[in-house]
């Protein structure tokens, strides 16, 4: 079995970036599913049961809040059941986004929207209860208006308003284009279009200078990027739409996996640290 060998830890300097100081991050864990760890990296254990994260995570910013992800929502289980086969497992819901900002009182007028890192079913299910517009890019709209796993998308984004960003040829820790949403360099998207045509890394820092790579599918689990390991090749073929820019761009990320906490979407153990928002008044993590 061909293995990837570890690239070297990125050497360049970090990027700068003047993140206000009431700026902050939380989680929002929606729920989990099942899937077997043979699946979701090379080398994964039959045996080993994993449960994949749908966590949204809340970005608090003086401009706008947003959203990464919006995790399950209200309809998870029509969502689930419009998937292929290999996509559906048993799946355990813990109260939606939407939920979980209403009852902590937060005020719905400072979301600016639901920034997707791409449009498969368990980032978006959740956008069926979250009224603001989605943020994403031109080669993932296409995407999800033509994939089959885009169904779910196209369901939950109607009525929707769409705000469509553009990358600029900023390069970005060794990805090759970029776009800072705030304008500040404390959340910045870089392309990494293999898993889905437009999905994207989101890299976050956060006044104190923590920085956080939400990596989406890029790898489903933090082996995948410890290994590196990509993941089978069943689920390449099956899930990636460009499998030789995914090993391109987890070896990107993990020559970063020193320099912050990258969270794979799917990890439960990789957002360790992040307050939830029950939390937010007493310890928020800046
Ligand atoms: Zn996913």
């Amino acid at each position: 079995m061909k293995t990837l060998s570890m690239p070297p830890a990125w050497h360049g300097p970090l990027p700068g970036a003047t993140p206000p100081p009431d700026m902050a991050i939380y989680q929002l864990p929606t729920g989990s599913y099942v899937t077997r760890a043979n699946f979701a990296f090379k080398g994964g254990a039959f045996r080993d049961k994993r449960s994949f994260a749908a966590t949204a995570i809340l970005v608090t910013h003086p401009k706008r809040d947003f959203l990464i992800d919006a995790g399950f929502g209200a309809d998870i289980s029509a969502h689930v059941h419009a998937q292929p086969w290999y996509a559906r497992s048993a799946y355990q819901a813990t109260g939606t986004a939407s939920e979980q900002l209403d009852s902590h009182g937060y005020d719905r007028g400072r979301l600016g929207g639901v920034l997707i890192t791409h449009s498969h079913w368990d980032h978006v299910s959740g956008l069926d209860r979250l009224q603001v517009p989605i943020w994403t890019n031109a080669g993932e709209l296409q995407y999800a208006a033509e994939a089959r796993d885009g169904k779910v998308f196209r369901t939950v984004s109607q009525g929707h308003q769409i705000h469509q960003y553009e990358f600029a040829s900023a390069p970005y820790l060794g990805f090759p284009s970029s776009y800072d949403v705030h304008g500040d360099g404390s959340v910045v998207v870089a392309l990494a279009g293999g898993h889905t045509t437009g999905s994207v890394v989101v890299f976050v820092t956060l006044p104190a200078g923590k920085r956080y790579a939400f990596i989406g599918d890029v790898a489903w689990q933090l082996e995948g990027v410890r290994g590196p390991a990509e993941r089978p090749l069943m689920m390449r073929k099956l899930a990636d739409v460009d499998p030789g820019q995914v090993r391109q761009d987890l070896l990107r990320v993990a020559s970063l996996a020193g320099l912050m906490q990258v969270v794979p979407a799917h990890d439960l153990t990789a957002y360790e640290g992040i307050p939830r928002l029950a939390s937010r008044a007493t310890s928020p993590v800046s």
